[in-house]
C-alpha cells in the first residue's frame, strides 16, 4: 500500500524520499555461496568469513548468522578471508530488511574504534542500538473516513465521525480515534461493520513528515546574516569542513545553524544536531517546528523502544532529515549526511566516560570528514581545543558579537566575601540578599547558582567527627532531603538517613555540613518569606516530561527566585530573569584537573548569560573569597580573549592538550593488590610506549579508588602532539595478561581525571 495516499501527513509536508534504492551496482554483489567476512555484535574481535546466502547479499548486508549454537547480528563486511577450513564455513542464514551498511559508515567505525582503541564488535554494537532490527517491518491497523452513513447516528458515532472529519482524511489508530472521540473503542469497530469506518493496514515504522526549508525563515540581523551565508556557501562545496560560531548566549547562533540546517535540506542531505541535554531537547523542537514546519526526529535516552526503532529505520531509509538528539545519535545509519552541529561543543557531557570512552565533538568531526559534510561547533565559551584549532586555520571561524535586540550581556561583580561575615550555616551573603530583594518587588526573577546536587556534600557525627561514606566507594554520601536520603553520587547506591551515628553510635548528632541545592533552597525560603522559590537539580524529576514542563512554567513567570544546579546554566530561555547569583564560584578553582580554570570560566559565563536574554538588563553576582584570583578576574572583566590566551600559553608550557597529548588508563579489580601489581609491571615495562617518546606516570590511586567494590588504579600517559600514541599503547597492552577480575581500560585524551 502507498502509505502516502492516505495522507498521514498535514498537507504539504508529506515525506520525500531521498533515499533512492540500494545502490546497487552488478559488481558490488555476492551472489550465493561466495565467501564473505562477517562483523558480528559479539566479543571476537575479528571478521569471520561466512558464504553468501541464497539470494546473494550486498556489501554492508546486515544480517543473522550462526555462531556456535547461536544466531547473532552482523555487518557484511566485505570479502571472505579464506583462511578457515572451507568446508566448515557456514552460509549467512537471513539477509534482514534493512538499508545496508554504507562503505563510510564502516570507514567512521574503523577509524573512530582505532582512535579510542575499542574492539570492532563494540564499534557495531554502538552502530545498532535499536530493538527489533531483526524483526520484519511491523504493520498495524489505524482507521480513517469509510464514506458511508451508519444505519443508526448515535452520539457516540456522530463523534468518532466528527474527529475523522475534522483531520481530513488523517489515519488514526484504534486507540487514538477512540480517545479523541471520547468513546469506547467497541463504537468505532460498530462503525468499521457499517463502512462509515475503513480498517487498514500500513507499516509501523512511519517516514518523517518532509521539512520545508523555507517555510518560515527569520529575518537575520547584519552579523548574523553574514555567518549564515558563509554556512551555506560552505554546504554547497558539498565538502567536509569545521566551523567554529561562536557567540553569546542570546547572540543568534541556533537561528544562525538552522540556516546551515536549511540549506542541508534543500541539498536534499540529512542535518543531524547534537544537544547536551535531554532536557533542552523540547524546547529546540518547537523551534525547529517553528522555522520547517514539524518536528525533526530525536534520537535520545528518553525516547521510547518503538520511536528509537522507527527513528533508526527512517534515518537509514532517508525519511529522516533532521535528527536532534545524544552524542550516541552519530551512530545512526545516515544515508547522505550533510551535516552535524554541535551545540554547546565545549560541553562535558559529550565525553562518553563508560563503555566506549568517545568525545562526540571529535567523533563528529571524524564522521564529516569522512562523508564530506560541514560540522558547526557552536558555543559562547569553546573548548580550548576548538579555540586553538580556530586560531591554527584548521577551522573556520564565524564570531556573532552582541546580543540579538535589545538584549546586553549583564553587568559582573563579585562579591568578596571576605567582607560579608556570614555564619557558618549561611551561604546568602547580605550584598545578594539585597539584590534578590529588589527583583522579587519589581516582579522579576533571580537565579541563584549553585553546582551541587543534594542537601549537603558531608554528613558529620558531632560527637565522634565520623563522615559517613559510602560502603561500596571511596565517596562521601550526599544527603538528599528530598528523596530522605544519603546518596553516593559516585555509584548511586543510596541509604535511608540514619538516626545514631554508624561508627559511635551516639544518638541525634548528626549534622549537615555544606550547602547543597536543597539546603540553598530552604536558606532562600526563609529569607525571601512571600517569594516563589522553585528548585532545579536533575534529579528531582522523575522525567524528562517533568523537568520540560517545570522550565515552561518557570519561563512563563511561575518563579521568583530558582535554585539550580548546572542544569539550568545550559540554554533555557527565562525571559523574566534578570539577576544571577553564583553561590560558590570558587567551587571549580579548586581541585588537580587540568581543565578546571577552563570549566569554571565557562559555566561562569554560561550561568552569567542566563540573566537579561530580553530588554532588560541583566547581573551576574559572584560570591568569592579568592576575587584577585585570574580565572574569577578574567570573567567579570568579560576578557574572554585574554583568559583564551593565558590558559593556553599556560598548557602550551605543560605541554599538556591541546599541544601534547594524554591517555588514561584504568586498571580495576576486585583485589587491590592484583591491580597495584598489574599496574607496576605497566609502568615498568614501557618500552613501546618509549619507543614514540610517551611517559607513563602512574600507578596512583584513582581520585575516587573505590567504584562500587572495584579498586581502581590509573596510569596517565603523555606524549607529544605528534606522537602516534594509539598504536604504542596497543603494542604497549598486548604484553600484560590480567587475571580474570582485572579490567583495564583506555580513555584517549582524558576530560575527567576521576
Ligand atoms: P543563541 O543560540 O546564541 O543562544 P538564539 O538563537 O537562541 O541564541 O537567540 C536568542 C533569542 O533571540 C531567541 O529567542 C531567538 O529566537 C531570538 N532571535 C535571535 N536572532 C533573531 C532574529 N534575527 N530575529 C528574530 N529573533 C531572533
Ligand atoms: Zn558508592
Amino acid at each position: 500500500m502507498d502509505f502516502a495516499e492516505v495522507r498521514l501527513y498535514p498537507k504539504g509536508n508529506e515525506p520525500e524520499t531521498l533515499f533512492t534504492g540500494w545502490n546497487v551496482s552488478q559488481a558490488e554483489f555476492y551472489s550465493e555461496g561466495t565467501l564473505v567476512g562477517v562483523l558480528t555484535t559479539q566479543p571476537i574481535d575479528r571478521v569471520l568469513d561466512y558464504k553468501a546466502p541464497e539470494g546473494g547479499c550486498l556489501p554492508g548486508a546486515f544480517v543473522e548468522v550462526p555462531l556456535g549454537p547461536r544466531k547473532v547480528l552482523g555487518v557484511v563486511w566485505g570479502p571472505g578471508k579464506g583462511d578457515y577450513d572451507r568446508s566448515k564455513i557456514r552460509s549467512i542464514m537471513r539477509v534482514l530488511d534493512v538499508a545496508p551498511m554504507r562503505e563510510e559508515m564502516q570507514l567512521f567505525l574503523q577509524r573512530a574504534a582505532d582512535y579510542t582503541l575499542t574492539p570492532m564488535s563494540a564499534m557495531l554494537r554502538l552502530a545498532t542500538r535499536a530493538p527489533g532490527l531483526s524483526d520484519p517491518p511491523s504493520m498495524q491497523k489505524v482507521y480513517r473516513a469509510g464514506g458511508r452513513e451508519p444505519d443508526r447516528m448515535t452520539d457516540a458515532r456522530g463523534r468518532v465521525l466528527d474527529v475523522l472529519d475534522e483531520y481530513g482524511g488523517l489515519a488514526f489508530t484504534l486507540k487514538e480515534l477512540a480517545e479523541h472521540a471520547g468513546v469506547s473503542t467497541g463504537v468505532v469497530k460498530g462503525l468499521v461493520k457499517q463502512g462509515a469506518v475503513l480498517e487498514e493496514d500500513r507499516p509501523r515504522d512511519l517516514p518523517f513528515p518532509r521539512m520545508d526549508a523555507d517555510h518560515a525563515g527569520k529575518e537575520l540581523t547584519g552579523d548574523q546574516a553574514a555567518a549564515a551565508d558563509s554556512l551555506r556557501a560552505a554546504i554547497q562545496t558539498d565538502q567536509y569542513g569545521t566551523t567554529l560560531l561562536r557567540g553569546v548566549t542570546g547572540s543568534g547562533k541556533t537561528e544562525v545553524y538552522l540556516e546551515a540546517v536549511a540549506e542541508c535540506l534543500r541539498r536534499g542531505r540529512q542535518a543531524l544536531v547534537l544537544l547536551p541535554e535531554i532536557a533542552l531537547t523540547a524546547e529546540f523542537l518547537t523551534r525547529v517546528q517553528a522555522r520547517f514546519g514539524t518536528k525533526p526526529a530525536e534520537w535520545h535516552s528518553g525516547v521510547t523502544m518503538t520511536e528509537r526503532r522507527r527513528v533508526w529505520r527512517m534515518v537509514a531509509e532517508g525519511h529522516a532529515q533532521v535528527v536532534v538528539g545524544a552524542r550516541s545519535a552519530l551512530f545512526l545509519p545516515f544515508q547522505r549526511l550533510g551535516l552535524i552541529v554541535v551545540d554547546e561543543e565545549h560541553d562535558t557531557s559529550y565525553k562518553q566516560e563508560e563503555g566506549v570512552m568517545y568525545n562526540a565533538r571529535d567523533m563528529a568531526v571524524l564522521r564529516a570528514s569522512i562523508c564530506g559534510a560541514q560540522v558547526v561547533l557552536a558555543s559562547a565559551t569553546p573548548s580550548l581545543e576548538s579555540w586553538t584549532n580556530a586560531e591554527a586555520g584548521k577551522y573556520h571561524k564565524l564570531t556573532l558579537t552582541s546580543r540579538y535586540g535589545a538584549a546586553v550581556m549583564p553587568d559582573m561583580r563579585a562579591i568578596d566575601m571576605r567582607g560579608e561575615k556570614l555564619p557558618s550555616d549561611r551561604w546568602i551573603s547580605g550584598s545578594l540578599q539585597r539584590e534578590v530583594l529588589a527583583r522579587v518587588e519589581k516582579g522579576e526573577q533571580s537565579l541563584l547558582f549553585i553546582n551541587r546536587r543534594g542537601y549537603a556534600p558531608i554528613t558529620l557525627c558531632r560527637a565522634c567527627g565520623h563522615q559517613i561514606g559510602c560502603d561500596h566507594c571511596d565517596a562521601r554520601m550526599v544527603e538528599h532531603r528530598f528523596l530522605k536520603r544519603l546518596v553516593c553520587h559516585q555509584c548511586g547506591e543510596s541509604k535511608p538517613m540514619p538516626e545514631v551515628c554508624p561508627s559511635c553510635e551516639v544518638e541525634g548528632r548528626l549534622a549537615p555540613v555544606g550547602p547543597g541545592v536543597e539546603r540553598l533552597s530552604e536558606e532562600a525560603q526563609a529569607l525571601f518569606p512571600d517569594a516563589r522559590v522553585v528548585t532545579l537539580s536533575s534529579d528531582m524529576f522523575g522525567s524528562a516530561r517533568a523537568l520540560k514542563a517545570q522550565i515552561q512554567d518557570i519561563a512563563e513567570g511561575a518563579a521568583d527566585i530558582i535554585i539550580g544546579t548546572q542544569l539550568v546554566a545550559k540554554g533555557h530561555n527565562f525571559p523574566l530573569l534578570t539577576l544571577v547569583g553564583v553561590i560558590d564560584a570558587d567551587l571549580g578553582l579548586q581541585g588537580s584537573d587540568l581543565r578546571a580554570a577552563e570549566r569554571t570560566f565557562q559555566l561562569m559565563r554560561q550561568v552569567a548569560g542566563r540573566a537579561g536574554r530580553t530588554e532588560r538588563k541583566g547581573l551576574a553576582l559572584l560570591q568569592t573569597y579568592q576575587p584577585e584570583h585570574p580565572v574569577i578576574r578574567a570573567i567579570i572583566a568579560g576578557d574572554e580573549e585574554g583568559f583564551w590566551q593565558a590558559e593556553a600559553d599556560e598548557r602550551r608550557l605543560a605541554h599538556v592538550p591541546p599541544f601534547g597529548r594524554m591517555a588514561g588508563i584504568i586498571l580495576s579489580s576486585t583485589d587491590v593488590q592484583d591491580v597495584f601489581d598489574l599496574g607496576n609491571e605497566m609502568a615498568r615495562r614501557d618500552g613501546p610506549l618509549r619507543q614514540i617518546g610517551a611517559q607513563v606516570f602512574g600507578p596512583a590511586p584513582a581520585p575516587i579508588a573505590r567504584v562500587r567494590g572495584r579498586h581502581r588504579v590509573r596510569l596517565l600517559i603523555k606524549a607529544d602532539k605528534g606522537a602516534p600514541l594509539q598504536g604504542a599503547i596497543a603494542r604497549w597492552l598486548t604484553q600484560f595478561k590480567p587475571s580474570n577480575q582485572t579490567r583495564i581500560s583506555v580513555d584517549i585524551d582524558p576530560q575527567s581525571f576521576y
